[in-house]
């Protein structure tokens, strides 16, 4: 185990590296069919290829989607325990910001040596980052901030995890003396449009396993999802002129609200948080004809998910007695599952995570996420992938904020993660 130092040139160059990546507007659009669903996450892209290949990945590539490929070739000795043994390591994070808040001019504000107290943003006196929000800025009294300046987002989900890669990258290539076995590079776009994944050929990336740098606070591992489901009610009544329709209309709209009202209100998404599960009815359209509820369905286990279902359809039965002449039908579809049951089966990407962690100093802060990730879709296409923090809080919004000393902690942790890979499989030969 080597002494992994970084000193204060390379934390001047990660803050730079941030900071030129933060400038590129990289804005992704829910409505949008073309993929990537902006071009200008492209603009990114390319500059990371380019800086990719001055760091000497020969391979880096940006492809049609927009996805950027790259690898850090081997460097064990030969015979070196190790040597042609150690499994390839994804690294991965996504150059797209969230659709719905403004993301192009960001104008990144550096707060060296912060004092404490409340963070009030230069470009909107609206916004003040009030450290009652944020009990995270407790904890980085002296560090260096990074904040917008309040009139748009930061865009540190993700760009701190992708400056993070980077100046991994550059740190190994700056202390060739450091061994490690194959890394591999993957800066995807469309997270924040739920098409992260829709073009990642999980073969051809070459990865055993991967790392998404796109969690929050320092020393954070999230190897838990949600398991996700959707439900489509669909209300069939019977449209008769108003007039004349005494015991004869049968009114879908009627129906539905009969079924909205009769949910469990203990387990709505305004009720729930931790390890509990939901049902959200969330969308609702039609007339007295047809009707169409949407409902998603969440809970950390399938059983739980099962038994929001089951809850639901016990509702639309009632409803049904209620309703005689209405048709009501039910069906519920597949989303994605907890990436939980992927790792478990092969669960030394998630112990290797956390010995990176606690290789710091530092105690890992093991997070399950209510929602889903890159990572736990690429879990279930055969490549298990945990999620660790990328030290930026308050994502999606004006009020995001990163701490210079957590993205460092975080590089730090990426470095970690090869040296164990190699000490792991070399005491086990
Ligand atoms: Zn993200």
């Amino acid at each position: 185990m080597t002494a992994i130092a970084f000193d204060a040139q390379d934390r001047r160059a990660l803050l730079e590296r941030f900071i030129r990546y933060v400038k590129v507007d990289t804005q992704s659009d829910e409505n949008s069919t073309t993929s990537p669903s902006t071009m200008k996450q492209k603009d990114l892209g390319r500059l990371l290829a380019d800086e990719l290949k001055a760091l000497g990945c020969a391979d880096a590539r940006m492809d049609e989607w927009g996805y950027v490929w790259a690898t850090v070739p081997a460097n064990l000795p030969a015979g070196h325990p190790a040597a042609g043994k150690v499994p390839a390591i994804g690294l991965i994070a996504h150059v797209d910001t969230y659709f719905a808040t403004a993301g192009g001019g960001v104008k990144p504000h550096v707060i060296e040596g912060y004092e404490g107290g409340d963070v009030a943003l230069p470009g909107d006196a609206s916004q003040t980052i009030t450290d009652g929000d944020n009990p995270n800025l407790a904890r980085c009294v002296g560090h260096t901030l990074v904040t917008s300046d309040g009139t748009t987002l930061l865009g540190a989900d993700d760009k701190a995890g992708v400056a993070e890669i980077m100046q991994a990258v550059a740190w190994m290539r700056k202390h060739p003396g450091f061994h490690h076995g194959e890394v591999k590079i993957a800066f995807t776009t469309d997270e924040e449009v739920g098409r992260g994944t829709e073009h990642f050929d999980v073969s051809a990336f070459g990865a055993r396993y991967a790392y998404t740098l796109d969690g929050s606070d320092i020393g954070e591992i999230e190897d838990e999802t949600f398991c996700a489901d959707s439900a489509v009610v669909t209300i069939e009544g019977h449209d008769v002129h108003p007039g004349y329709a005494k015991g004869k209309m049968i009114n879908a709209v009627r129906i539905a609200a009969a079924i909205i009202e009769r949910l469990d209100e203990s387990f709505l998404p305004e009720t729930t948080d931790g390890r509990q599960s939901y049902l959200h009815p969330y969308a609702i359209a039609g007339d007295v004809t047809k009707i169409d509820l949407k409902l998603l369905v969440r809970a950390f286990t399938e059983e739980e998910l099962h038994e929001r279902e089951d809850a639901l359809r016990a509702v639309v039965a009632e409803v049904r007695d209620r309703f005689p002449g209405g048709r009501i039908n039910v069906a519920v579809s597949e989303s994605y599952r907890n990436m939980s049951y992927k790792i478990a089966e092969d669960p030394q990407v998630l112990e290797v995570a956390f010995e990176a962690v606690r290789r710091m100093g530092l105690e890992p802060v093991r997070r399950a996420i209510r929602g889903g990730t890159d990572g736990s879709r690429l879990s279930f296409m055969g490549l298990p992938t945990p999620n660790l923090f990328n030290g930026s809080m308050n994502f999606h919004g004006k009020k995001e904020w990163v701490a210079l000393e957590w993205m460092e902690k975080s590089v730090e942790t990426v470095v970690n993660l090869m040296e164990i890979w190699v000490e792991k499989t070399g005491s086990s030969q």
